[in-house]
């Protein structure tokens, strides 16, 4: 590197040391920075100290020559650092190796957004004395209908509804709902059950905005003695205030299923808007959260418990639509379409 000469020989005299930066070798460079711009004993220090000896418009000039000469010398120091640090990683490397390449960004992984609903709503119950159940995702008929209750000709077992793996008699098909897991842990051994059930589950459906063939699912299932609707209510409320916000409004509306008597779907106050209403929450105020409900005698008779000593209550709801109201996530597609765009987002990662 070269500077024109200055005219001040306490500024040229330093110009031949400039030069001679780009052929220094490590230990050489650290000392000549040293010995030119150290705070104490540098050569450029030095002759800045006689500034005060020149008349104020002279000053102006020879310090504005100075200032410019010490960025010369610490760009060529800069410079020659990272030649030498270049040629010790890549020793001789010839011609085709472009050193101004970028890098590769690191691949960081991050929990998908249902997930992070899955074990939360996972982490809750298990405060309050729950156990996970996991079970097959190929069921038969009759643990997926018949043994919760759905008669024979209900609408969801046509084949529009239900995809089936097999013909005939009590067929093989993809679980529609996590249920048939409850029926798996009474058959298992008796009451008491506190369970949560996570896992995939299958619809005959279309794939749009709203709806999936395949999308996750988790229910829970507390049987006792002595469980009443009460303790359902009491328990839903406590799981949606952890969940949401402490002063979270929700809501019990009347509902239908088969498993289910009396059956329910609780509501929660549109996180959105807080209730005054937004399209999210379709101007109600309210978003659906679960469909929950005391479980059917019948249900519980077909997995050989005694209805008449236990009772209790089963709740169900999509973590993957939870997941959309949660992350404002317009479409459930995005959710299981696997797009790193949406994912690193969610993952507090820049886009791609
Ligand atoms: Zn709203």
């Amino acid at each position: 590197m070269s500077f024109p000469a200055t005219g001040y020989p306490q500024l040229d005299v330093l110009l031949p040391r400039l030069e001679a930066i780009a052929a220094l070798d490590a230990k050489g460079l650290q000392g000549e920075r040293i010995a030119v711009l150290g705070r104490k004993q540098g050569a450029l220090t030095f002759a800045l100290r006689s500034l005060p000896t020149f008349t104020p418009d002279e000053r102006k000039r020879f310090g504005a020559l100075a200032n410019r000469l010490k960025e010369a010398f610490e760009a060529a120091f800069a410079a020659r650092e990272a030649e030498l640090a270049g040629s010790t990683d890549v020793p001789a490397a010839g011609g085709g190796l472009d050193l101004s390449m970028p890098g590769r960004g690191r691949w960081i992984g991050a929990l998908h957004p249902v997930t992070r609903v899955i074990d939360e709503i996972v982490a809750i119950f298990r405060e309050l004395g729950f156990v996970v159940a996991v079970g097959p995702e190929a069921e038969t008929e009759w643990l997926n209908f018949g043994a919760l209750n759905f008669p024979p000709d209900h609408p969801a077992m046509d084949m529009h509804d239900t995809l089936y793996l097999t013909e005939g008699g009590n067929r093989i098909l993809l679980r529609t709902h996590t249920s048939p897991v409850q029926i798996r842990v009474m058959q298992a051994g008796p009451p008491p059950y506190r369970v949560v059930i996570p896992g995939m589950v299958y619809r005959n459906d279309p794939w749009d905005a709203s709806h999936a063939p395949a999308f996750a699912q988790i229910e829970g299932l507390a049987i006792d003695e002595g469980i009443g609707f009460v303790d359902l209510k009491a328990t839903l409320t406590h799981f949606a205030r952890r969940f949401f916000a402490p002063d979270t409004k929700v809501r019990f509306r009347p509902s239908y299923f088969p498993f289910t008597e009396p059956s329910a779907e609780l509501d929660v106050e549109c996180q959105i808007c807080h209730g005054s209403g937004c399209p999210a929450c379709k101007h109600t105020g309210w978003m659906e959260l679960l469909g929950c409900g005391m479980v059917h005698p019948k249900v519980l008779e077909h997995c050989g418990v005694d209805a008449e000593r236990y009772t209790g209550w089963a709740f169900g709801l999509g973590p993957g639509r939870t997941a959309q109201q949660r992350f404002d996530i317009p479409d459930i597609r995005l959710e299981y379409g696997g797009d790193m765009r949406l994912l690193r987002q969610l993952a507090g990662q820049e886009p791609l």
